[in-house]
């Protein structure tokens, strides 16, 4: 039967032919591994991995899956047993339109732990093409299985040993492409290139991170910086460390974006602001420990459970020292390593995440009634977090129009608006907490640093929001502020002088904010490494490195960067080597 044939044949079907046809568990045997594969089929076009390694992972499922099928005669049974399968093909699916390419990640299952389920189901009502996809390939199967359960439709003996015996053959072959593919392709690994096989494998290491998180008190238990203090204890020093969240550089004025993000900050003076700052993660939970303590892309997978944070060192010095959050608690490392505070205050507690600007009075009240002279404070803010209008006040809506807040890119310029209102809420927030230090007339400092940045539909691959399995150039560049009082300049020149000499060099966040604290408050230690500081005259650009999903250290160019990102970045001026 030639295809037009055969069109013309399926034209000719009536109704109940059609019906026989969807029924019938000999059409499923072959039907339903080519609905498993769906995923795999998707991931050999977006994925960057090696010819041999794409059809591998599509031949050795689909044999796998053949002979799933040829498991029993009772074919309705076996396809309701591959739920958990079909599952994770729908996941993966929804995964394409969200972030157009990537295996469900590791850090996608943290970030269900650690993020508000409100603000995931705000992104999951943008999906609905997505999901109706996902439906129209794995809910037919799903009612077919159980009406062949309950109608005890089963496959002819000859047709399941038929369906066996190729089952056995593509198998074999699959697997001996996989040993082939492991000899020959460089890096090939079947536990992330094989689907779900890969998905299945970092459900487990998900958990395992988990449980080794619950240990966390013990397994850091006896860390310490061992630091020594070289100031006087009669010294007044009040240092602060703002956290950003999602502040991408493009849009601070500062960093020289063109509209007026930043009208208060712009007319500061000793305020330096830092240009080529990447951050080595895109996610919230595993960049807040790194700012927090010396860990880096290169370590923080190995020594995340075994380190303290920086509060610890301050804390055995004597400072008074304070964690006030407008995050909510999530049981991660930013919990744990925040709780080191001497006085640890969410203010999220009462209601979940408010104004930036209630962390200033908390603040206030730490450097009132310290009894110590020498102050620490890390003020968590939630500054730019989507959704962008409800970060600040209807009347500092200075960029119009700002109401539709849709996650659309048709809404781009309205979210846009939002965003850069965002920026200018941070810019007086920031702006007030220096007024603060810089009232009490002493040796004070500001450091300012987002976590990550975003993404705002920035370009024809139409990404939204940051955590992206793969980074992007405005998910990673973000601003980095220093504020240093003039008693602080007076009594400590030659490290105003550092900063201002490396403000346009290659910085690191995730790498530099530690050693810059430890450095501004003269403390000795043998985990400070003064080529990373920048107030120090000897702070050298690092290579530009990136912790992967599986927190492995990589250079950044081999991060999944797309060249669209190496671009953007190279046109302000950052290499990515
Ligand atoms: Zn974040």
């Amino acid at each position: 039967m030639s295809f037009k044939d055969s069109i013309n044949y399926i034209k000719q079907l009536k109704y109940k032919q059609v019906a026989a046809l969807m029924l019938n568990p000999h059409v499923w045997m072959w039907v339903f591994p080519l609905l498993l594969i769906i995923p795999n089929v998707g991931l050999c076009i977006t994925e960057f991995n090696s010819l041999m390694a794409k059809l591998t992972n599509i031949v050795l499922p689909f044999g796998v899956y053949l002979l799933l099928m040829t498991w029993s005669r009772k074919v309705g049974r076996t396809m309701l047993l591959c739920l958990p399968i079909m599952i994770l093909s729908a996941f993966q699916i929804v995964l394409f339109f969200l972030f157009g390419q990537s295996i469900i990640a590791i850090d996608m299952f943290m970030n269900v732990v650690t993020t508000n389920p409100a603000e995931a189901t705000e992104l999951l009502g943008n999906l609905k093409v997505a999901i109706l996809t996902v439906c129209a390939f794995y809910l037919p199967p799903i009612c077919v299985g159980v009406y062949m359960v309950i109608k005890k439709r089963r496959l002819s003996e000859p047709a399941r040993e038929k369906g066996r015996k190729a089952g056995v053959f593509i198998t074999v072959i699959g697997l001996v492409m996989m040993l082939f593919t492991w000899v020959f392709v460089d890096g090939f690994k079947p536990t992330r290139e094989i689907f779900p096989y890969n998905v299945m494998s970092n459900v487990c290491t998900a958990v395992s991170r988990v449980y080794e998180s619950m240990n966390y008190h013990k397994t850091s238990a006896s860390f310490s910086y061992t630091p020594m203090m070289t100031r006087e204890k009669e010294l007044v020093e009040i240092y602060v460390v703002i956290l950003g969240e999602t502040s991408r550089a493009a849009n601070w004025q500062l960093l020289g974006y063109d509209r007026e993000t930043n009208p208060r900050l712009s007319g500061r003076s000793n305020l330096v602001a830092f240009d080529k700052v990447l951050s080595e993660i895109n996610t919230t939970h595993k960049s807040v420990p790194m700012l927090l303590s010396y860990l880096t892309s290169e370590n923080f997978g190995d020594s995340v459970a075994h380190t303290r944070s920086v509060f610890s060192a301050f804390n055995d010095l004597g400072y008074q020292t304070a964690f006030i959050s407008n995050q909510r608690r999530n049981h991660s490392y930013i919990d744990f390593y925040g709780s080191e505070a001497r006085t640890v205050n969410f203010i999220s507690d009462r209601g979940g995440p408010q104004l930036d600007m209630n962390l200033v009075e908390p603040l206030k009240k730490i450097i009132a009634t310290s009894p110590s002279h020498k102050i620490f404070v890390v003020l968590h803010a939630y500054g730019s977090h989507f959704e962008y209008r409800k970060r600040y006040t209807p009347d500092m809506a200075y960029f119009t129009p700002e109401h539709n807040s849709q996650a659309s890119a048709d809404n781009r310029q309205e979210l846009i608006n939002a965003y850069d209102n965002t920026i200018r809420y941070t810019d007086m927030f920031i702006n007030e907490v220096i007024k603060t230090l810089e009232e009490t007339g002493e040796v004070a400092s500001v450091i300012y640093v987002s976590d990550h940045g975003e993404d705002i539909f920035d370009d024809e691959r139409k990404r939204f929001l940051h955590s992206s399995p793969v980074p992007t150039a405005n998910q990673i560049h973000v601003p980095m502020l220093v504020w240093t009082s003039d008693k602080f300049n007076e009594m400590f020149p030659e490290r105003t002088a550092a900063l201002k000499a490396n403000k346009s060099k290659d910085v690191s966040s995730s790498i530099s904010l530690f050693h810059t604290v430890i450095d501004m408050a003269g403390i000795k230690t043998p985990f400070y490494d003064n080529s990373k500081s920048l107030m120090s005259p000897g702070y050298s650009s690092p290579r530009r490195r990136y912790l992967n999903d599986y927190n492995e250290s990589v250079e950044l160019i081999n991060s999944g960067l797309w060249n669209i990102d190496i671009d953007v970045l190279g046109r302000r001026g950052i290499s990515v080597d």
